[in-house]
């Protein structure tokens, strides 16, 4: 499958790993719209937020306390965004499902 997460999570595209377990591949973003910027993603190929199910809908929660473990390591004791864009008008250009850790600015809402 041609999928530029999939690639980087099999280490075919380098990246900047933040964290790696058995579920889950966590890496800074190319293209930083904040001081702290990376996301997280399931190892496992999904579409997006509209490819959850309840076969695959686990490694979600999964994902959530993975980036709250993260937060506390990274001290993004000011607070933090989790942000998974969905579809064309939602803003998604990579067809894998991924959650956007933005932090270190004060953030807007609501977004553009
Ligand atoms: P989205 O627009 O929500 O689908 O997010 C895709 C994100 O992937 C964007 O923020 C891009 O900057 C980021 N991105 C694209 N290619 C790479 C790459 N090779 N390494 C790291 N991040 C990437
Ligand atoms: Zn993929």
């Amino acid at each position: 499958m041609d999928c530029l997460f999939c690639k980087i999570i099999a280490g075919e595209i380098p990246s900047k790993k933040v964290y790696e377990d058995e579920q889950v591949y966590a890496f800074y973003d190319i293209d930083p719209q904040a001081p702290v910027h990376f996301l997280v993603v399931p190892k496992e190929h999904i579409s997006g937020p509209s490819g959850i199910n309840e076969q695959n809908e686990a490694v979600v929660g999964h994902i959530y306390s993975v980036i709250a473990m993260l937060a506390r390591e990274l001290h993004l004791d000011k607070g933090y965004r989790v942000v998974a864009n969905c579809g064309e008008e939602g803003g998604q250009t990579v067809g894998h499902l991924h959650f956007h850790v933005l932090a270190g600015r004060m953030l807007s809402w609501p977004p553009g």
